[in-house]
């Protein structure tokens, strides 16, 4: 898809109350009309689905898609006459059969499975992908069936997130990145608009070699502090687009945080999406419209004016001085059980286990710590708290 046509992509919107697979069918159907993805967009082509399970948890947590949501999107693709579907994902942590299966299971994609003989993928090998015109990423690799597919559906799920303030469909494709190389994309981009900057090489660079269409389940979208322990909120909306950032554009207006996605001005420079809801194109079918919604923010981004000028201070002290006063990851030691899941995935090995009054702890050394919240996503326990500077709470 060359810029001209993404930055001119409508995205799809519909009411939809419930998670009732022949209603999202039918809103799904008419969505992919309007998005130019009809039955013969998928003929013959092998595609593959790309939900978010970035955790093992339950559906009705609303930390990862939906089966429903999964279900009717595999229904219309095979009734299309697509080759070949799988679907596959990295989810947070290592990219094994074990580690996979489990999250499969708890989040209800082995059941769908079951049910509907959509196949999951069983190779858990990565594929590089040249990028030469990354600005960022000069080659990325990427999992392998994601790779050796024509057309990625990437299905998200709407939330609030620690990092990158929103966690929608350009933030999904993130997971195409086998296991704990993602770690060390945040180790390798540990500011956060550098990281935003390689999220938007990292969508263009799939649109160079597949056709990709973003289907986003905000029946229940989360707010909070997500992408795994915010809250699940009901919104009681459908999204479709073939461009990412339009359909995240539209999210952020629904969600009523518009301007909190630091990859979507990133990309509106590059021209690629207008940043405003107003230049999008919205195209409203199944009794749909945008109801917003305010979700809260993560509290990591939750931003009072004294800190926004603080934080908004250019560069002084080679940027230290504005970092300095940011909201910061903390062990919440009531909660902690001494797992050492966060020392395992930090990517810059920040967090260490000590021995206190007897019971093992995960203690962050605070001076390397890149606020990627990396430890707060994959903590199973909920037990990383976002706390404020104290000058900053003094202030208030
Ligand atoms: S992952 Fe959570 S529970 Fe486990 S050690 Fe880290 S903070 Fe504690
Ligand atoms: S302590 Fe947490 S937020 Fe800090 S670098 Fe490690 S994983 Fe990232």
């Amino acid at each position: 898809m060359d810029h001209d046509t993404m930055r001119c992509a409508p995205v799809a919107v519909s009411r939809c109350e419930d998670y009732d697979e022949t209603l999202i069918e039918e809103v799904l159907e008419s969505h992919f009309a309007a998005a130019g993805a009809d039955e013969s967009y998928f003929r013959g082509k092998r595609v593959v689905l790309k939900p978010n399970l970035v955790s093992a948890k339950k559906p009705e947590y609303a930390v990862t898609t939906h089966p429903a949501v999964v279900e009717a999107v595999y229904r219309l693709v095979k009734k299309s006459g697509a080759a070949d579907v799988v679907l596959a994902e990295s989810a947070g942590g290592p990219y094994s059969a074990a580690f996979m299966n489990r999250i499969l299971d708890v989040t209800g994609m082995k059941d769908l499975s079951d049910r509907t003989g959509l196949r999951l993928n069983d190779d858990y090998s990565g594929v590089a992908i040249p990028f030469a015109e990354g600005k960022k990423l000069k080659n990325v690799e990427v999992l392998k069936p994601v790779a050796e597919s024509d057309i990625i559906v990437n299905i998200c799920k709407l939330k609030t997130h620690s990092l990158t303030g929103l966690s929608c469909a350009t933030k999904n494709l993130f997971g195409v990145i086998p296991g704990v190389l993602k770690f060390e994309m945040h180790a390798a981009y540990p500011d956060p608009e550098e990281f935003c900057r390689m999220l938007v090489d990292l969508n263009l660079s799939l649109l160079q070699s597949h056709e990709v269409l973003n289907v986003c389940d905000a029946v229940v979208a989360m707010e909070g502090n997500g992408p795994t322990h915010g809250t699940p909120v009901p919104m009681g909306c459908i999204m479709t687009s073939k461009s990412a950032f339009a359909l995240d554009v539209v999210a952020e207006h629904a969600a009523c945080i518009e301007g909190m996605a630091k990859y979507l001005d990133i990309a509106a420079e590059l021209g690629l999406v207008p940043r405003e809801i107003d230049g999008v194109k919205v195209i409203n079918c199944k009794t749909g419209q945008i109801v917003q919604k305010k979700l809260t923010p993560p509290d990591s981004k939750k931003m009072s004016f004294s800190m926004r000028v603080l934080t908004g201070m250019p560069n002084l002290f080679g940027g230290r001085f504005s970092r300095f006063f940011e909201p910061r990851p903390s062990v919440n030691r009531k909660k902690c059980i001494g797992c050492g899941n966060c020392a395992r995935v930090c990517p810059e090995k920040t967090i260490t286990m000590k021995k206190t009054k007897g019971k093992k702890l995960a203690t962050i050394k605070r001076d390397r710590c890149i606020r990627c919240f990396c430890c707060q996503e994959l903590c199973p326990h909920g037990a990383v708290d976002t706390v404020k500077n104290p000058l900053i709470k003094l202030i208030h």
